[in-house]
């Protein structure tokens, strides 16, 4: 449970009018994400790896660290880092092989206690979701006690911990979520929203990723704050597209809704090779395997989700 409960009951509850709030009707955004997910079913599963530096993924040479455990985290280990580099970090590290049936079994527990408080509900990831509560299905009175409600059940049903954010966007939801992780809940409310916005670094906006931020840098956008200096035309004529995004989030406004049953747009594979390739001819060889394996893929849910049914509209293309 969350320790410094003030926060919570503040009476400053996201979703409700106050002075300061726009007029009109406002969203309750609940992001849930678990804690070092694929870590910790290994620590949970395995007592021998509890409190320890544990990463998931491929030791060998190539591999590639998928997710970190927090022990892991204070060395500087992160998911997405080759794993030579990792164990440099951190010797002691041990390396776990994921269990994709494990935690697929546990993101359908989440997802279930998730469909007992709204239909409305968009994942990211296995361990990761949006919920829209601003309806929901148990008339619980704030997105506060739901997150709680939520958090303690995944507790005990699961055995591990999810962070939760509350907020009245998704944009914001996703920052309060990483705010105080691990094991925690916090809220941002509107009247929080654009100051809190102001004072964090853009690299921790959800879309503004390294090369942008490096970009943002550059032309002197440090915070949330110098993000929102900049006009509207400025963004657009840097960053095209996204521009108009930055122009909100700078501002705490974020309108795109949570998005139930969001159809998949691409399907991938990979591999890592244990040495550089240089030639087309080698290059092409190697794709071979990882082209069919990704088609097979798509025959699957062709046969299984028909064009035409929900699940079946993101169409596969074939690369040969
Ligand atoms: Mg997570």
């Amino acid at each position: 449970m969350p320790q410094d409960t003030d926060r919570l009951t503040s009476g400053d509850e996201t979703g409700t009018q106050e002075a300061g709030a726009e007029p009109g009707w406002q969203r309750k955004i609940i992001h849930i994400d678990m804690d070092a997910f694929y870590a910790s079913v290994e620590q949970r599963d395995n007592p021998e790896l509890r409190g320890k530096p544990v990463a998931v993924g491929g030791s060998r040479e190539r591999g590639v660290v998928a997710a970190a455990s927090y022990e892991a985290r204070k060395f500087g280990v992160r998911s997405a880092m080759p794993s030579i580099t990792a164990k440099k970090r951190c010797p002691d590290l041990i390396f776990v092989k994921p269990r994709f049936d494990v935690s697929e079994s546990v993101s359908r527990q989440i997802r279930k206690i998730f469909a007992e408080y709204t239909h409305v509900i968009e994942p990211l990831s296995l361990d990761e979701a949006y919920l829209d509560v601003t309806e929901n299905l148990k008339g619980i009175a704030t997105a506060t006690e739901i997150a709680m409600e939520i958090r303690a059940r995944i507790r005990a049903e699961t055995n591990l911990t999810a962070s939760a954010g509350v907020s009245y966007n998704k944009f914001l939801a996703k920052l309060a979520s990483d705010h105080r992780k691990p094991d925690d809940l916090f809220v941002i409310t509107p009247k929080m929203g654009p100051a809190f916005v102001e004072n964090l670094p853009v690299g921790k906006f959800r879309g503004v990723g390294p090369a942008t931020t490096a970009k943002m840098n550059k032309l002197g956008i440090k915070t949330g704050r110098d993000l929102r200096a900049q006009s509207m035309a400025f963004l657009q004529q840097h960053f095209g597209k996204a521009g108009a995004f930055y122009y909100w989030i700078a501002r705490g406004v974020d309108d795109r809704p949570v998005r139930a049953n969001r159809v998949r747009k691409s399907v991938g594979a990979e591999n890592t090779f244990a040495t550089d390739l240089f030639t087309f001819e080698a290059a092409r060889d190697a794709l071979s395997p990882i082209i069919d394996k990704v088609w097979r893929h798509c025959e699957r849910a062709a046969s299984l989700h028909p064009p035409g049914t929900a699940a079946g509209s993101g169409r596969c293309w074939s690369p040969r």
